[in-house]
């Protein structure tokens, strides 16, 4: 699979002014990835992680810098070092709190726009154009998102959501950029609590009753509704 490093390359520079819609370096990456997988609960605080080797062959990156990218997030206390027989790095216990500490809104809300501008730009390109089945998944996720009363699960399931979409109207290379954008959206702001992820599930439901029959207006609307719930 391509990804967003086989991409975006090449990396390594030291430039810190992260811009949207700019590849991200390795460490950005490195963290963006793991921050989605504890949203997406395939890695839960307290758990180990996968061995800097393997994370680099997942992230198409090479292990040093890898490495590299865990040691800084130790030392930001969002992961943890353990020794021995049993060692190895773990995501920290406290990751939540530590998280809280790193929001920033002002950032967020600039991520937020360029991904309002990537969904409306899919569905502009995928409207008329979706096969029938396509959006099946995306259905789903929709009908276990009114049943959820979970938080962690509301906001697990709403993650997927963006990154199926992503994937159903743009393919797998538009998927690792949505899912360097949500990555790096866990770091900057909170999960968003229950109420609204169920108000923003109306307009997911809307969004593909619409792609469904080729409407592309009211399939922007839905997509620009969905945006101002989160911002509200
Ligand atoms: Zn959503």
């Amino acid at each position: 699979m391509v990804n967003a490093a086989g991409k975006f390359g090449p990396y390594g520079g030291g430039d810190a002014r992260v811009l949207p819609g700019r590849g991200p370096t390795g460490a950005e990456l490195v963290r963006s990835r793991i921050a989605l997988r504890v949203r997406l609960k395939s890695v839960a605080p307290g758990d180990r992680l996968p061995d800097a080797g393997v994370l680099g062959e997942e992230l198409g990156i090479g292990e040093i810098t890898v490495r590299r990218a865990l040691e800084g997030m130790c030392q930001d206390g969002l992961l943890d070092r353990r020794r021995g027989r049993s060692g190895g790095t773990f995501v920290a216990a406290d990751w939540d709190t530590v998280v809280s500490a790193m929001h920033d809104p002002a950032q967020a809300a600039s991520l937020d726009a360029f991904h309002l501008l990537l969904e409306c730009g899919l569905v502009a390109h995928g409207a008329g154009e979706v096969p029938a089945g396509r959006l099946d998944g995306l259905h789903t996720l929709v009908e276990e998102m009114n049943v959820a009363d979970d938080g962690a699960r509301l906001a697990e399931l709403e993650a997927r959501f963006h990154l199926d979409l992503a994937e159903a109207l743009g393919g797998t290379e538009i998927r690792e950029f949505a899912a360097d954008l949500l990555g790096r959206q866990c770091l900057l702001r909170p999960a968003p609590p229950p109420a609204v992820v169920r108000e923003q599930n109306r307009y997911h439901a809307e969004l593909l009753t619409e792609l469904g029959r080729g409407a592309l207006d009211p399939a922007v609307r839905a997509v620009k509704s969905h945006h101002q719930v989160r911002g509200s």
